[in-house]
C-alpha cells in the first residue's frame, strides 16, 4: 500500500505534531476537556460544612482519621467496600460505553488525552500550528526558539506543577496545605506526591504522548475483546473514497464513477493525534477521538461533495452498506444486556446497604490468655473488648446487656456502667463477663448495645469460653 500523502513525522522530541481542526467532535472534545479539568482543579477548593470540629472541605480522602468525605456523605475505612463497589461500576460502565461505541473513554475522556490535548494547546499556542512546529523543529538553536521553547516548558511544568498540586489536596484540607507548601513546612510524604504528579504530568502529557496509548496502556488490547460488529467506531468509508485520488485529477475526471471521494489531502492523518492513516482501517493505536471526522467533513464542505466520508459507523452496518441493504443497530444485543443488568443491580444494591446501614457499628473480642478464670465461688469469667463506632454528629451514650440474663456484665476501667463516645469517633471498652460455672468449652450468649441518645440498638454474638468436659 502507497504511503498517504500527509504521514505524521516524529520530530526531535520525539512526538507527532497533530495540526489543529474545527469541527463538531472538536468542540466536543474541547467542552470535556475544560468541564473534567475544572472538576479536578476546583473540587479541593468546596466547601462542606459538617458541624464543629469536621472537616469542612466537601470531597477529603482523610487518611490520619481513617476517613472519605464527598460531600453529604462519610466512610469509614472499613467501609472500602463501597470504594471496591465504585470501582466495579466503573469497569462495567467502561466495557458498557466500550461495546456500545468503542473507545469514547479513550478519545474524550481518558486523563492522559485530557492533558495531552492541554498540552498541545499550549504547544501551539507558543510555537504556533503543525508547519510552524515542523519548522522550528528543523531550525537551528537562535534566540527566538530558545524563547519559544523555554515559554512552552515553562507553562507546561506549571501545568504539571498545578495538577500535582491539585492532586495532593484530595487527601488534605486544602487552604493549610497550600500555606505549608509556601512556608516549606508540609509533609515529606506531601512533597514526594507532589514530584511524582508533576513529573509524570509533565512527562506523559508532554513527551510520551500517543506512545502512552500505543505502547503502555492495557486497555487497546482489552477492548478488542469488548467491542463487536456492532459497536459505533470511527470508519473510513472505502467504498465511496475509492478509488482515492488527488483534486486535480478529480477535477479533470468531474468526480465521475472512476473515482471515489477522497482527494488524497492527508488533512485526516495530519490532525490525527495518534499519527495514523484511518483509511488504512481499524488500528490498535486509533483512540477514536473522531478528530479526523472533523478534518475530512471540511474537506468535503469545500469540495461540494456529502460529508461522511469519515464516520462513525458500525463493521456490520458498513458491510451491509456495501452489499447494498441498510441495516439498523441493534442497541439489546446479549453483552449490551449483560453490562446493563450488572450495572443496575450492583448499583441498586450499593445505594440499598448504603441507605440501610446502621449509625452505630461495633465489633467484640474475646481475651486469649487467658480464655477464662475459675472464680472462688465456682461461676467462669471472660474479659472481652468491645468496639463502638458512633456515626452521628454527635457524642452518643450507650449500655451494654448479655442476653439471656443469668451473666454479669461488668465494665473495666469506667466511671459508670454507661460507655460515652464521642461524635463520629470510635471507642475500645473492655469488660468482664461472670457466668455460673459450665462446661463443654463454650457457651453461646448475645450482646446487646443500645444507644440510648438515639434509641438505636445493634446485637452481636457472644462465645463465652468455659472448660472442656
Ligand atoms: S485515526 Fe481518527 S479517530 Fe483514530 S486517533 Fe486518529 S484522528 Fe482520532
Ligand atoms: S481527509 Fe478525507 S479526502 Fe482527505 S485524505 Fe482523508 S479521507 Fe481522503
Amino acid at each position: 500500500m502507497r504511503p498517504p500523502m500527509g504521514s505524521q513525522k516524529i520530530n526531535p522530541e520525539c512526538h507527532i505534531q497533530p495540526k489543529s481542526v474545527r469541527g463538531f467532535f472538536r468542540s466536543i472534545k474541547w467542552g470535556i476537556l475544560w468541564i473534567t479539568l475544572g472538576v479536578y482543579y476546583i473540587l479541593p477548593w468546596i466547601r462542606w460544612n459538617r458541624g464543629g470540629g469536621f472537616p469542612d472541605q466537601a470531597v477529603l480522602f482523610n487518611f490520619a482519621s481513617g476517613k472519605f468525605y464527598f460531600f453529604g456523605i462519610e466512610l469509614w475505612a472499613y467501609e472500602i467496600y463501597y470504594i471496591t463497589g465504585l470501582l466495579i461500576l466503573a469497569a462495567l460502565g467502561l466495557f458498557l460505553i466500550t461495546a456500545l461505541a468503542g473507545r469514547v473513554w479513550c478519545g474524550y475522556l481518558c486523563p492522559q488525552t485530557v492533558w495531552t490535548d492541554l498540552f498541545i494547546a499550549v504547544e501551539r499556542f507558543i510555537e504556533g500550528d503543525r508547519n510552524e512546529r515542523l519548522r522550528l523543529d528543523k531550525a537551528p538553536w537562535s534566540l527566538e526558539k530558545l524563547l519559544k521553547r523555554g515559554g512552552k516548558h515553562i507553562l507546561w511544568f506549571l501545568i504539571a506543577l498545578a495538577t500535582g498540586g491539585a492532586f495532593i489536596f484530595y487527601f488534605q484540607d486544602a487552604p493549610t496545605l497550600v500555606k505549608e507548601l509556601c512556608t516549606v513546612s508540609a509533609s515529606l510524604q506531601a512533597w514526594i506526591f507532589l514530584g511524582v504528579f508533576t513529573a509524570t504530568t509533565y512527562l506523559l502529557a508532554g513527551f510520551a504522548r500517543e506512545q502512552v496509548c500505543t505502547h503502555m496502556c492495557p486497555w487497546p488490547r482489552i477492548q478488542s475483546a469488548l467491542i463487536d460488529e456492532h459497536s459505533l467506531l470511527v470508519m473510513y468509508d472505502e467504498e465511496r473514497g475509492e478509488p482515492r485520488g488527488s483534486l486535480k485529477q478529480k477535477r479533470r475526471e468531474d468526480f465521475s464513477s472512476t473515482q471515489g471521494d477522497c482527494v488524497d489531502c492527508g488533512q485526516c492523518v495530519v490532525v490525527c493525534p495518534q499519527g495514523i492513516d484511518i483509511r488504512q482501517g481499524f488500528q490498535l493505536p486509533c483512540i477514536q477521538c473522531a478528530l479526523c471526522i472533523d478534518a475530512c467533513d471540511d474537506i468535503m464542505k469545500k469540495l461540494s461533495r456529502p460529508t461522511g466520508l469519515i464516520r462513525y459507523d458500525t463493521p456490520a452496518s458498513a458491510h451491509a452498506k456495501r452489499s447494498g441493504v441498510t441495516s439498523k443497530i441493534p442497541f439489546f444485543r446479549p453483552r449490551i444486556l449483560l453490562y446493563s443488568v450488572a450495572f443496575i443491580a450492583i448499583s441498586g444494591l450499593m445505594v440499598f446497604t448504603f441507605l440501610n446501614r446502621p449509625s452505630v457499628m461495633a465489633y467484640v473480642w474475646a481475651e486469649r490468655a487467658p480464655l477464662f478464670v475459675k472464680l472462688s465461688n465456682g461461676d467462669l469469667q471472660n474479659h472481652l473488648t468491645v468496639r463502638i463506632t458512633n456515626r452521628h454528629l454527635e457524642e452518643a451514650h450507650y449500655i451494654l446487656k448479655i442476653e439471656p440474663e443469668g451473666s454479669l456484665l461488668e465494665l473495666i476501667a469506667q466511671p459508670s456502667q454507661e460507655i460515652v463516645v464521642p461524635a463520629d469517633q470510635e471507642k475500645a471498652i473492655q469488660f468482664s463477663v461472670k457466668t455460673p460455672f459450665f462446661q463443654g468449652g463454650s457457651l453461646e450468649k448475645t450482646l446487646k448495645i443500645t444507644d440510648i441518645s438515639h434509641q438505636e440498638e445493634i446485637s452481636l454474638p457472644l462465645t463465652l469460653k468455659g472448660p472442656l468436659p
